[in-house]
């Protein structure tokens, strides 16, 4: 029997106009958009009355810390979180422990997330054996194990000769490379952003110049090879011109950002939080306009989570030893809407391409992204109007670290639909 769902009584955005329309789904796949559509009898139905029918997010950049730090979140508590937060599909960095660097590890993940996740879960390999920069992976083996991208998030690949053989073989292998930029010489064990605020809280400084340095190195190595290269978080005002520039000449470069890049400020700092140590670090009001004219013009192409759980041990430290990170899943959209959409600085169809139209081009998906006849039923309800306060211990997350806690967002996640499925519903 084929299964049916009806979304009833929502609005779905068209030409960035909410029009009301009733969606069908039949087998996981989006049959027919209309407005007054009716159930048949062996028809399930969802009451969207206030609600916005949104295709679901796609998070090119979360940790699931599985295997290895299931304390921290596993498959199924990550697939949990993310399904609250409207992400129908995300992928996971490989730094885990152990790390994923080979197919058996890539297995591993697709096997877990097929049985423990209510959302879609894809696997990036390592680079380089181990994340340690010094011999590469096995990436065409990960590739047809499921990896849908390398990268040795955490760490830069800071051998340009291997960097730029990683290129080569990733192209030929059918992968694309994330790259974390970060020189770590620059970076040195500093914690927050160099800068005034690092200053007056005498902590160790992090540099713009160790992420826009490799930036611009990723771009010339990609430049010269004609190949992709994926940015990930990008948080300066001066990775945002080399980009800009690099998209100019047609480099063939991507770019994601996070939220907390676009909504703070390294002001946060001056509490001592360690819940606001992230790396790259939260940087300044300019860097912050700067990443918003970049997801406003394109030269930022997708809004990732970089959701980095961790436990009270590894945060309630002193803040030059507690770790980088912040989960990230369950505020994306209401931090997108709130900041980007309802302050006027873009319309919610840009915020919907940014997580969901564009992370599916970056990873070549097809038929996903949109709420489209014959796409993929994997959506996100959202109330636009509902106003909520981020209350750290009601997240699903295992970790509790966010750095919106205590802060009042609008917009939240009522329903998130995979594959026709209702992977998460909020009842609270
Ligand atoms: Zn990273």
């Amino acid at each position: 029997m084929i299964r049916k769902l009806l979304i009833q009584n929502g609005t779905i955005l068209l030409k960035n106009k909410l029009v009301p329309a009733d969606v069908l789904i039949a087998d996981g796949k989006i049959v027919r958009i209309a407005p007054g559509l009716k159930p048949d009898r062996a028809t399930e139905t969802i009451d969207a009355k206030n609600l916005v029918v949104l295709p679901g997010f796609i998070d090119l950049h979360c940790h699931l810390r599985d295997p290895g730090q299931t304390h921290k979140e596993n498959i199924a508590s990550g697939g949990l979180s993310a399904a609250a937060g409207g992400f129908t599909s995300i992928c996971c960095m490989p730094n885990t422990e152990p790390c994923v660097d080979c197919a058996p590890m890539v297995s591993y993940i697709v096997q877990k997330a097929r049985e423990e996740s209510p959302v879609r879960v894809y696997p990036i390999g390592a680079i380089t054996k181990g994340r340690k920069g010094g011999e590469l992976a096995e990436l065409g083996l990960m590739r047809e194990a499921g990896a849908v991208a390398a990268s040795d998030d955490g760490c830069s690949v800071m051998n340009a000769g291997l960097m730029r053989t990683a290129l080569e073989y990733a192209a030929s292998a059918g992968l694309f490379l994330i790259s974390h930029c970060e020189d770590k010489n620059l970076a040195g064990d500093g914690a927050v952003n160099e800068g005034y605020n690092a200053s007056v809280a005498g902590l160790k400084p992090i540099p713009r110049a160790a992420e826009e340095v490799m930036v611009a190195r990723e771009i010339l190595l990609a430049e010269t090879l004609n190949t992709r290269v994926h940015i990930a978080h990008v948080s300066t005002k001066g990775s945002v011109q080399l980009l800009r520039e690099a998209k100019r000449r047609g480099v063939r470069v991507t770019a994601e950002t996070c939220p907390h890049y676009f909504a703070l400020t390294d002001d946060m700092i001056l509490t001592y939080d360690t819940d606001y140590k992230i790396n790259p670090p939260l940087r300044e009001e300019a860097d912050r306009q700067a990443v918003i004219a970049g997801l406003a013009d394109g030269t930022i192409d997708a809004i990732a989570t970089d959701h980095a759980p961790h436990d009270p041990d590894a945060k309630r430290v002193e803040f030059d030893t507690a770790a980088f990170g912040t989960v990230g899943f369950e505020t994306a959209f209401a931090a997108g809407y709130t900041y980007l959409v309802k302050s006027g600085l873009m319309t919610l169809g840009r915020l919907s391409e940014l997580m969901s139209a564009r992370p599916a081009a970056i990873l070549g998906f097809e038929k996903t992204g949109a709420v489209k006849a014959g796409f993929a039923a994997d959506l996100a309800l959202v109330n636009l109007n509902a106003f909520w306060n981020v209350e750290p211990a009601r997240l699903l997350s295992k970790s509790k670290n966010t750095v919106f806690k205590g802060m009042e967002l609008t917009g939240k996640v009522k329903y998130t639909v995979v594959g026709g499925l209702v992977a998460y519903e909020n009842v609270r």
